[in-house]
């Protein structure tokens, strides 16, 4: 089988100076594409900037003899970067959604500052780089768009309530940026890593710190990004050379009341409840008509009495 290239394919990756952007943004340069290393440069908390993390990671790329350009906007003003891209090279093809910041507290601790900075950097930020790429990649008939999610944000985590809720934001626009590209050969999936970063040193231990290489993640959202993969709206979890898809199950649940002439009560729910939460029958629920589906069937039942 012939490898994997994206000759002629445009790659925008944000955050891209340091960490896993960085991995992205090689990985994407060595197999053809032009890419856009777009980094702002400051601390972990997102304060200060710097031009020095994009230029490096540019050098770099240029050594190795790819295609590179350097933009140092905040993914807050997500069009700007856009428009480095398509000023320098024409077109967009594809987005890694990959900046970030941490701003770790206990929930009483959160300032609104904390919380802000987090939600703009994650959450607008990848709204706001994927809204001005959006248009362009759907005018092409292509385009695939990473979002940059987390296992703080798919289960919670201590300390980062900030940080998940952004995390779990950016899950919900990457389903409807699916739904609403799909047509267009427009796909938008989320990735999960866990690398070794300097968001990651303290909190991981130095043996599997050494063990986590964001190298070995870049594969995984390459291959999402080529055009011979047609995955759109998944979410994939990577971690030291594995990757594994996520979903959202729901248990086959229980009915609150007998019939559609009934009220529900709170003892019908409490009676229920080990049907409600049985999850030994759950199955994934790919989309809302899914969804809804079900929620016709259940009227049914309702109607005919159970
Ligand atoms: P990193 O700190 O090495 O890289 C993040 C980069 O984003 C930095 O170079 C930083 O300068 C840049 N950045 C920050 N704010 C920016 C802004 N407003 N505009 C443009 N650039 C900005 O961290 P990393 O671990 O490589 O993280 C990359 C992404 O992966 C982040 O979104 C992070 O939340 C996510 N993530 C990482 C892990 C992990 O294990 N490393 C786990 C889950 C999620």
């Amino acid at each position: 089988m012939s490898d994997l290239r994206f000759d002629g394919k445009v790659a925008v990756i944000t955050g891209a100076g340091a960490g896993l952007g960085r991995a992205y943004a090689l990985l994407f340069a060595s197999r053809g594409a032009k890419v856009v290393v777009n980094d702002l440069g400051g601390d972990p908390h997102g304060r200060g900037s710097a031009q020095k993390a994009a230029d490096i990671v540019v050098n770099e790329i240029k050594q190795a003899g790819g295609s590179a350009t350097a933009d140092y906007n905040s993914v807050t003003d997500g069009e700007k970067i856009i428009q480095t891209a398509v000023k320098n090279y024409g077109r967009v093809d594809i987005l890694v959604n990959n900046a970030g910041i941490l701003r770790d507290r206990s929930l009483p601790k959160i300032s609104e500052d904390d919380w802000d900075a987090i939600q703009n950097v994650h959450l607008k930020g990848s709204f706001k780089t994927t809204q001005a790429a959006f248009p362009i990649m759907k005018k092409q008939g292509y385009g695939r768009i990473i979002m940059t999610s987390s296992g703080s944000g798919l289960y919670g985590n201590f300390g980062q309530a900030n940080y998940s809720a952004a995390k779990m934001g950016v899950v919900g626009l990457a389903n409807t940026i699916a739904i609403e590209g799909g047509a267009k050969n427009v796909y938008c999936n989320v990735i999960v890593p866990t690398a070794a970063s300097r968001l990651t040193k303290d909190v991981l231990p130095p043996e599997l710190f050494q063990e986590l290489k964001p190298e070995l993640i870049a594969p995984v959202v390459a291959y999402l990004c080529h055009d011979s993969c047609s995955e759109n709206g998944t979410i994939i979890e990577s971690a030291a050379g594995w990757a594994g898809k996520s979903q959202i199950f729901r248990s086959k649940g229980g009915l609150i009341r007998k019939h559609i002439t009934e009220s529900a009560s709170i003892e019908n729910v409490r009676n229920k409840w080990s049907d409600i939460t049985d999850m030994t029958t759950a199955s994934p629920r790919n989309s809302l008509p899914a969804a809804l589906a079900d929620l016709t069937e259940t009227m049914e039942c309702l109607r005919n009495g159970t």
